[in-house]
């Protein structure tokens, strides 16, 4: 179950539009919930405030993180989803800072 806060994060991450086409030069495709579960557990932090946006195909498509796998995805472009990871929380600021107080 995701929290109030959980969601509202959600839905801006959501907003932000996909990360990869962001990074392509492209703001504001729209985007579905990447959840890196790894890296999540390796920080020990709610998943649902560790997400990236990503648009169906750099989700789920063929050149996408799951179509090509982790690996894959970082052979091809060059940057793995911790860096996506990264610009979304730049952009959105530092979420599970805020966390550390619960
Ligand atoms: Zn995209
Ligand atoms: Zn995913």
């Amino acid at each position: 179950m995701a929290t109030l806060k959980e969601k509202k994060h959600m839905s801006a991450v959501a907003d932000l539009g996909c990360a990869v086409c962001r990074r392509m030069g492209y703001e504001g495709t729209p985007a579905e919930l990447h959840h890196p579960r790894k890296l999540a557990g390796g920080w020990g932090r709610s998943s649902h405030m560790l997400v990236i946006p990503l648009c169906p195909e750099h989700h789920r498509g063929n050149k996408g993180l799951h179509g090509l796998g982790t690996k894959g995805f970082e052979k091809y472009y060059g940057y793995d989803e911790a860096a996506l990871l990264k610009d979304t929380l730049s952009l959105l600021g530092d979420p599970y800072q805020e966390q550390q107080e619960d």
